[in-house]
């Protein structure tokens, strides 16, 4: 079996052993490498044409976007966190209205709602899949709450269902923080489709990623539709008539041309992911690593993207073990080391340390390992040999620890 080294990230010299070659947490070179010539194809041909900004490019890319997350409209914008912004406008939610979150995820996620002039409600996770607990979102709901903004991390799908009954019930709507979840499905439908408005993140290391920033909206609505295409500029409603104060949030044609180019394999990425999911999942299970660490669940209704594959280390070693990744030089992160409620922007809002317990544990256990989809074998062979003989060497020390305690 051939094994591809990514040039750049990677020495190939014969005299560095295998033992110390560097294993990349992501590496995006060998993906290019794939497929250069075809994105450097239809970069020159839009730098022949000059035409930068939305036109045809980007229409295609909607109408493509929009078929493959079976939405009827997709509007393009700057970034993931532009299209949560612009959603949250689109559906008139701002000054004095409440947005129901989680505190366990990427800052955009809650940013958003402070951008678009609301409050941000956090409430709790479910330990298992790290997504919102339907269950504390429905004990949040107040009069001001307008809408529920469910995140599927790391490319599962958060539990819809209950939040459906629960926005059914007070009339709230919903806006998917599907960033990191292109191609995800809750019971057989795609991520974008499940609530108001889907948002999407074409930052490079998503499963569709870019040359740079930019971000797509899904809806079904076409009035709501309308009204997003408007926002992304200006407010515009054409002939330099403003209605309402937009943003300047375009995509490039330049990033849609190179999405375009890399739509055409998500789907085999996607299964690349999964297939790398699998196989951590049966090697893990072979070295008995599972009592320390805890493996990803999938949910039976999902189809999970794996943009992350986190795994929970227990017995408080989390940093310990990230500690010795790093001096093996064996790439892995943490997604997210500090939950949104503690961050010192929202410390007006009140929250305190021990409000979310699963949230905060959470952010204190997780570690994502490399998955992207050309991760090599050898390296995930590496990550896993180097898991099992820190784990090994740190176990005893802790029981010791725990028997003298
Ligand atoms: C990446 C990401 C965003 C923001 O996307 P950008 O394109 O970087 O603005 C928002 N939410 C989540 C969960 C993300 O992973």
């Amino acid at each position: 079996m051939t094994i591809s080294v990514s040039p750049g990230t990677v020495s190939t010299s014969p005299l560095v052993a295998d033992a110390e070659r560097p294993v990349p947490f992501i590496d995006l070179v060998p993906q290019y490498n794939a497929m250069s010539t075809e994105i450097l194809g239809a970069v020159e041909r839009l730098l022949a044409e000059q035409k930068f900004i939305l036109g045809d490019e980007v229409a295609e890319l909607e109408n493509e976007i929009a078929t493959y997350c079976d939405a009827r409209h997709a509007i393009g914008c700057n970034s993931g966190t532009d299209a949560l912004i612009i959603a949250l406008q689109a559906l008139g939610i701002g000054e004095g209205d409440e947005v129901i979150t989680t505190p366990f995820s990427f800052f955009a996620t809650a940013s958003c709602i402070t951008r678009a002039g609301a409050t941000p409600v956090f409430v709790d996770i479910d330990p298992k899949t790290f997504n919102l607990d339907p269950q504390c979102v429905e004990d949040a709901v107040t009069s001001k709450t307008k809408a529920i903004l469910p995140v599927h991390l790391y490319g599962q799908c958060a539990d819809m269902e209950p939040l459906w009954r629960i926005a059914t019930q007070h009339k709230l709507a919903i806006v998917e923080d599907a960033c990191q979840a292109i191609g995800a499905e809750y019971q057989g439908r795609r991520a974008g489709v499940l609530g108001a408005v889907g948002c999407f993140s074409f930052f490079p290391t998503k499963n569709l990623g870019g040359a740079g920033d930019g971000g797509m909206m899904t809806t079904d609505d076409p009035e709501l539709a309308k009204r997003l295409k408007c926002l992304r500029v200006h407010g515009d409603v054409g002939q330099y008539e403003h209605v309402e104060v937009g943003m300047n949030s375009r995509l490039d044609a330049l990033q849609a041309a190179v999405l375009r180019v890399k739509l055409r394999r998500l789907e085999f990425w996607t299964a690349s992911r999964q297939r790398n999911a699998k196989r951590y999942a049966d090697m893990f299970r072979q070295t008995g690593l599972t009592d320390t660490l805890e493996l990803p669940t999938t949910k039976a209704d999902c189809r999970h993207v794996y943009n992350q594959y986190c795994v929970r280390v227990r017995s408080g070693l989390r940093d310990h073990v990230m500690q010795k990744m790093r001096e093996a030089k064996v790439g892995c992160a943490v997604y997210y080391p500090k939950p949104l409620h503690l961050q010192k922007c929202f410390a007006h809002l009140g929250y305190r340390l021990g409000q979310f317990p699963e949230a905060e544990a959470a952010s204190k256990d997780i570690l994502a390992l490399p998955i992207y989809p050309e991760l090599p074998m050898a390296d995930q062979e590496r990550v896993v040999g180097t898991l099992q003989k820190i784990i090994r060497e740190a176990v005893p020390t802790t029981q010791r620890i725990r028997r003298a305690a």
